[in-house]
């Protein structure tokens, strides 16, 4: 008799967590809310078109530990097309003035240079740093189960890596900023605007574009939803249960051992193991009464900022659209959508490259801004659905500056707003990514077991400050190598 996983949240995390323990012979059960699988990971149709709420990029698209979890969990395989974008992206302010960021580190720095010859060192600098951290190397193993030989046999491949971790592991973006001394008042206005207003860690911006310079942070073309669903097939092949529209109510849990799981309609499902990839929040203090809280655990959500909500107003366009570049972020003073005053600017993203996304001839584009979640915490109904009818006005209008003419070729309008992230997934506060990642915890994580409980687990974004889809996917790896090893059985991964 195989013994039975039980994991609550079809997200990445779960549906990895589900893969790799069916892969290893567990009777597995995916218990998913939502009628759909994904998560955060997510598109949704209208009227032909496909609106992608999620993927930009996804580390891992060429090489590493994170594209061998992609290969195994059926995400990446011989018919997936991966797009790499030469722009990561086109920046405007209110005055039409343009900065670009390229992918790759060494055609930025070329730009940067000509744009800001009395910056050379600094830009130089910088561009080091980035190229530097290209080396960086996921970890295939989970933290309890690393020896130290396993740190060891990184050290030659991360040494340069190391001290660029040392220098700046603990500096925000803007302190980085500072540090290299940049004079250019265009860099200056750019970089602070763009990243150094908050505690947004300098790490975190240096990675980012290391890893776009490899190559091995593309876009998959079809985007979230075609990425979840291939994970969910692998799943099923396995003999994996998927089950949706079932909520988890309570872990249940008897003399500290997680015995499975009651549904809000009631049902008891008993499991030898449970695995939460549901919300952070809602797992450790709901569904399990705040009874097993580490120090850390109770640090984390105390003092961690989480990341500020987004607003995604979506056109459905019955006209081709091509375009340079897909990404346009605008800064801007003083402007509003609705009632929200556009600090951090906003996004347009035009899904011209993927033909995947509107009908032949037709253009998704993606109009997103930030907007804090106390404005709609307390919103009524009523209030809720004027805000949204204003915001589609306000975002129509700045999509009409973007592209002039277009007003006539808008056919779906829609606007999610982090009401309905928070309806569909769960999310604390619409934080849609968990723990914003700040000088203070980019180099912690929290631990997958919770002290004390027995037999359970926890995988997914909350785990690890700055979430995302790879480090999502590779908790749900480690969780079974754990199980695995608590079983006395060799943990398997199967392409
Ligand atoms: C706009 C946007 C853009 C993003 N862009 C990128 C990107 O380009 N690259 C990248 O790497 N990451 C990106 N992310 C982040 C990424 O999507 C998330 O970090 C990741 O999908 C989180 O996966 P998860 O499985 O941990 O959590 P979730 O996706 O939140 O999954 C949790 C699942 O649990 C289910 N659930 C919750 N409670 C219960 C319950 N009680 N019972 C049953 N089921 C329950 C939910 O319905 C959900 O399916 C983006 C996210 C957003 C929203």
């Amino acid at each position: 008799m195989s013994k039975k996983v039980v994991i609550v949240g079809g997200g990445v995390a779960g549906l990895s967590a589900g893969i790799y323990s069916a892969m290893n012979g567990f009777e597995t059960e995916i218990i998913e809310m939502h009628t759909v699988a994904g998560g955060q990971c997510t598109a949704w149709d209208r009227k032909g078109y496909r609106f992608d709420y999620c993927l930009h990029w996804l580390v891992g698209t060429s090489q590493g530990a994170f594209n061998e979890i992609w290969k195994e969990t059926n995400v990446i395989n011989d018919d997936t097309e991966i797009i790499d974008h030469e722009i990561h992206s086109r920046i405007l302010d209110d005055q039409g003035n343009e900065f670009i960021i390229y992918s790759n580190i060494d055609q930025w720095e070329k730009y940067l240079i000509e744009l800001a010859p009395e910056d050379k060192s600094s830009i130089k600098k910088m561009c080091t740093d980035m190229r530097k951290s290209a080396l960086m190397e996921p970890f295939e193993t989970a933290p309890e189960l690393r020896n130290p030989l396993d740190n060891i046999k990184m050290l030659p491949k991360m040494l340069p890596l190391l001290n660029v971790i040392r220098k700046y592991g603990r500096m925000t973006c803007g302190e980085y900023f500072e540090k290299l001394n940049f004079k250019s008042d265009k860099i200056k206005n750019i970089f602070f605007t763009m990243y150094g207003d908050s505690d947004f860690s300098a790490l975190f911006f240096i990675f980012m574009l290391g890893w776009y310079h490899q190559k091995n942070a593309g876009y998959i073309k079809g985007g979230s939803y075609p990425m979840a669903h291939r994970m969910v097939e692998k799943f099923e092949k396995l003999g994996g249960k998927m089950s949706y529209k079932k909520k988890v109510e309570k872990i249940i849990v008897e003399n500290n051992v997680a015995k499975g799981v009651f549904l809000s309609d009631g049902t008891k499902i008993e499991a030898d193991y449970v695995i939460s990839a549901a919300d952070g929040y809602s797992t450790i203090f709901k569904m399990l009464d705040g009874k097993y809280v580490s120090k850390e655990i109770d640090f984390a959500y105390k003092n961690w900022k989480l990341f500020t909500p987004i607003v995604q107003v979506s056109f459905g366009i019955n006209k081709s659209i091509p375009c340079e570049t897909s990404n346009v972020s605008h800064i801007c003073n003083d402007k509003w959508i609705g009632k929200t005053k556009l600090d951090k600017g906003y996004s347009i993203m035009n899904y011209w490259f993927d033909t995947t996304m509107a009908p032949e001839g037709k253009t998704s584009i993606a109009l997103r801004f930030e907007s804090p979640w106390e404005l709609w915490e307390m919103m009524d109904e009523a209030a809720y659905q004027a805000e949204k009818l204003q915001i589609t006005k306000d975002a129509t209008a700045l999509l009409e500056k973007e592209y002039p003419g277009i007003l006539e070729f808008i056919e779906v309008t829609d606007v999610a707003t982090p009401k309905t992230d928070v309806k569909y997934t769960g999310v604390k506060d619409g934080a849609y990514e968990g723990f914003f990642p700040s000088k203070e915890n980019l180099m912690k994580s929290l631990k997958m077991q919770l002290p004390k409980l027995r037999n359970f687990y926890m995988a997914g974004q909350w785990l690890y400050p700055g979430g995302g889809l790879p480090p999502s996917a590779q908790s749900g790896k480690w969780v079974i190598q754990l199980i695995c090893k608590k079983e006395k059985q060799k943990f398997v991964a199967d392409k």
